[in-house]
């Protein structure tokens, strides 16, 4: 990639993160969210990793050294990014869920604690619903537009199914499959927790390089 192409693609990634961190879609689920989850990793990665939303795994920096040290090994490839499906991780509340009417106001201060008692956030992770997923998606989908990589693994078939109908894939994706759209090459594969070097054994005869 030349210069100039990095510098542009800096210069639009900021952009959209900024729309990012501005985004008003999913007023129930900003109330508890202290930023959403952008994209990390090299600005012209030969790979992207594409998680659902954030989770215990993606924030644990041990395992996601682990596994993209294991991606990059056995895709033999040195630039990876990864980001995610969902950028506000929604969370069960009973505490939040009584005082509903607050709209989007942000009950959760730097440190994590909650407004609403001043402890430590007790909000349980949940999975987010399709309205969530169907919001966020476009973010997603600039951020492939801008960095165009050669490869990217969904994690899961959740994150397979949304983002492949996006470029025109309707049939329910299959885990290990590879398909083919503009230039890239989009991997299913198993949700992060289970991704293992025999998932890309599977995956490596199926590649095109
Ligand atoms: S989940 Fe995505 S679409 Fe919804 S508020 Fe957060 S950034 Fe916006």
């Amino acid at each position: 990639m030349t210069t100039g192409n990095r510098e542009t693609n800096i210069r639009r990634v900021i952009d959209m993160e900024d729309r990012i961190s501005r985004c008003r879609r999913c007023p129930s689920l900003l109330q508890c969210v202290r930023k959403p989850s952008m994209g990390k990793g090299e600005l012209d990665p030969e790979m992207i990793m594409v998680f659902e939303s954030e989770s215990a795994f993606v924030r644990d920096i041990d395992r996601i050294i682990k596994l993209r040290n294991l991606i990059k090994n056995e895709f033999k490839l040195q630039r990876l990014y990864h980001t995610f499906m969902v950028r506000c991780q929604p969370k069960a509340c009973t505490i939040r869920q009584n005082f509903s009417d607050y709209g989007d106001t942000r009950f959760l201060d730097k440190e994590h604690n909650c407004l609403l008692n001043n402890q430590k956030c007790q909000g349980i992770p949940i999975r987010s619903n399709n309205e969530e997923i169907l919001a966020c998606l476009p973010f997603l989908i600039e951020e492939l537009e801008i960095l165009k990589p050669h490869y990217l693994i969904l994690f899961g078939e959740r994150v397979g199914n949304f983002v492949l109908k996006s470029f025109g894939y309707f049939e329910p994706v299959k885990l290990g499959q590879i398909y083919k759209n503009d230039g890239m090459q989009f991997m299913v594969a198993p949700v992060e927790e289970d991704f293992q070097a025999d998932d890309c054994h599977k995956l490596l005869p199926l590649v095109v390089s």
